[in-house]
C-alpha cells in the first residue's frame, strides 16, 4: 500500500459564514475516497465561534480559579461556559465539554485567532460539522470523501502535543481487531485501533501549529471510506474510566 499526503496551499483566512467545501473546491482536485483532514480552528471560525473576552460575565468561582492558575478570569469563565463537568481545576482546567470530549481549557484557543481579546471556541458538534462539510463537498465535486476534524491536544502521561480527531464523517472512528488472530494464531482480545486519531496525528505534522496557513490536509490511498460518522465511540464510558474516577477522589 502506498499513501500520499499533502497540505492544500493558498487557503485564505477563514471568516464566519465561509463555506469550507467551496473554498477547498477551488484549491485542489479531490479524488473519490480521499480523507480530508481539517483543523478545528477553521471549522470554528467558519461557524462564527469567535468570542470576545470583554463579553464574559465573570463569576466569583472563575475569579478564584483564575487567580490560582494565574489566568485571565474571563478566559476561565469561557472555559466554564463550554463545560459540562470540571475534572481538574488546578493547575489547569481539565473539563468535559458539552459535546462530551475531555480536554484542557475546553479546547478554547488564543493562537491563530485575529484580535487580541478574541478567543475561539470549539464547534458545538464537530461530528455534525464534519457531516455537513462531507455533504457539501459531494455537492460541489460529486466525490465521496471522508472528513476528520482535528485539534492539537496534550496527553496525560507524555510531554508534547499531537493532533487528535474531534469529529468525523465517512469513516469509522476505530478499526476493530478483536476476534482476529495474531502471527501465532492467538486471538486478539483488546486491540481496537483509533484510526481517526492516528490519521489526525499524522496530518497535524503537515498542518503545523504556527503561521503555516495550512489547515487542510488530504490523505490519499488509505482504504478507509465508510458510510458512518462520528467519533463518540472513542469517549471512554465513565464507569470504565479509572483515571477519571481517581481525579474525582482528589
Ligand atoms: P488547531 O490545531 O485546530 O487548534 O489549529 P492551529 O491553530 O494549530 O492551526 C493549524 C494550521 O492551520 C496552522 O498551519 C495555521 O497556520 C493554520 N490556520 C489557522 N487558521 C487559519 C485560517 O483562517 N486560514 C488558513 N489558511 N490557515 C489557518
Ligand atoms: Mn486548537
Ligand atoms: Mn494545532
Amino acid at each position: 500500500m502506498s499513501v500520499t499526503a499533502f497540505a492544500v496551499e493558498k487557503i485564505p483566512l477563514i471568516k464566519a459564514g465561509d463555506d469550507i467545501a467551496r473554498i477547498l473546491n477551488g484549491k485542489t482536485e479531490l479524488k473519490e475516497r480521499d480523507i480530508v483532514v481539517i483543523s478545528s480552528t477553521i471549522v470554528s471560525k467558519s461557524e462564527g465561534r469567535v468570542v470576545s473576552l470583554d463579553n464574559m460575565t465573570v463569576t466569583e468561582k472563575a475569579k478564584i480559579i483564575a487567580k490560582r492558575n494565574q489566568n485571565d478570569p474571563r478566559f476561565v469563565q469561557a472555559v466554564f461556559d463550554e463545560s459540562e463537568e470540571v475534572l481538574l481545576e488546578s493547575p489547569f482546567l481539565l473539563v468535559r465539554t458539552r459535546n462530551g470530549s475531555i480536554c484542557v481549557n475546553a479546547g478554547i484557543d488564543h493562537s491563530n485567532v485575529e484580535g487580541e481579546k478574541n478567543i475561539l471556541l470549539l464547534s458545538k458538534d464537530p461530528d455534525e460539522s464534519a457531516r455537513q462539510i462531507k455533504e457539501s463537498i459531494f455537492k460541489y465535486t460529486g466525490k465521496k470523501v471522508s472528513i476528520i476534524i482535528t485539534d492539537t491536544n496534550g496527553r496525560a502521561f507524555r510531554i508534547g502535543q499531537t493532533g487528535a480527531a474531534i469529529g468525523s464523517a465517512g469513516i469509522k472512528a476505530t478499526r476493530d481487531w478483536r476476534g482476529t488472530k495474531d502471527l501465532f494464531g492467538r486471538v486478539l482480545e483488546v486491540k481496537n485501533e483509533a484510526v481517526v486519531d492516528e490519521i489526525a496525528g499524522f496530518a497535524n505534522i503537515l498542518m503545523g501549529e504556527g503561521n503555516g496557513g495550512t489547515p487542510i490536509v488530504i490523505i490519499r490511498g488509505l482504504d478507509l471510506y465508510h458510510e458512518s460518522y462520528g467519533i463518540k465511540e472513542l469517549f471512554r464510558p465513565e464507569e470504565d474510566d479509572v483515571i477519571r474516577r481517581a481525579l474525582k477522589l482528589m
